[in-house]
């Protein structure tokens, strides 16, 4: 059987299904005394299933999905008011090896744990994802280059610096970064492509470091 709590709703289904809610609470032969009861019902189910297609279930934090519809609403937005926009990629260091030494389980504690940190590094007004397996995307709202290093630099020490207990033992990580800032790219596709060259940068470097398009 396909692993549901990984399914995504797509957002036109989202839709038709508030407007069958819509039809129903008009259409439907609902006693008055019940009607906001059923209201409240049906919004409180729409909502949590509204919050799982953008969520990913092991971190909490947002999915890849929310993250390609975010990250399009934000480039068109800086693009037309000329805000100073970044996107940084996290990629945890020689992560395989800490399954293949830990187990899968530590390793999804990793994964949890890592994004907790994320999530408390940044402001209120970035927006956090997890992208896929061991990696993570941050999109910075009004946020030129030479402020975007600040924050990711302070995560990338922050995750040296953290204790990672599992079963009594310590286990070291450190992650890499690449990120991207500029207000010439075209595409969501092109910024996020020269964050991706970053990050290979980064890691080629050494690991453990934050390399942004614009560094030499
Ligand atoms: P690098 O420093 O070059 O990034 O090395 P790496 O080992 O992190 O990179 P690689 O891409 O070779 O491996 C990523 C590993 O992430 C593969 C897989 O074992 C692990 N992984 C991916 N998704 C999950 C997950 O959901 N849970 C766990 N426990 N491990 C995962
Ligand atoms: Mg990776
Ligand atoms: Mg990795």
């Amino acid at each position: 059987m396909n692993d549901l709590s990984t399914f995504e709703i797509p957002t036109e289904i989202l839709d038709e299904i508030q407007h069958n809610i819509q039809h129903i609470i008009e259409n439907f032969d609902i006693p008055d005394a019940n009607k906001l009861d059923v209201i409240k019902k049906i919004n409180f189910m729409y909502t949590q299933t509204k919050q799982m297609s953008v969520t990913d279930p092991l971190t909490g934090l947002f999915n890849r999905r929310h993250f390609e519809s975010e990250f399009e609403r934000e480039f068109k937005r800086a693009k037309r008011y000329n805000n100073n926009l970044s996107v940084a990629i996290i990629d945890i260091d020689f992560f395989k090896k800490i399954n293949d030494t830990y187990g899968h389980l530590c390793g999804d504690y990793i994964l949890k744990e890592a994004a907790y940190i994320i999530n408390e590094n940044f402001r209120q007004t970035d927006y956090m994802f997890r992208y896929g397996g061991e990696e993570f995307v941050i999109i910075l709202t009004e946020t030129p280059f030479e402020n975007a290093h600040i924050p990711l630099d302070r995560l990338r020490k922050k995750v040296e610096n953290h204790k990672f207990i599992y079963n009594n033992e310590q286990i070291n990580l450190t992650i890499s970064i690449g990120f991207s800032s500029d207000k010439d790219f075209e595409t969501t596709f092109d910024m996020f492509d020269s964050a991706d060259k970053a990050l290979y940068k980064a890691k080629n470097e050494g690991r453990n470091k934050v390399r942004g398009n614009n560094d030499d």
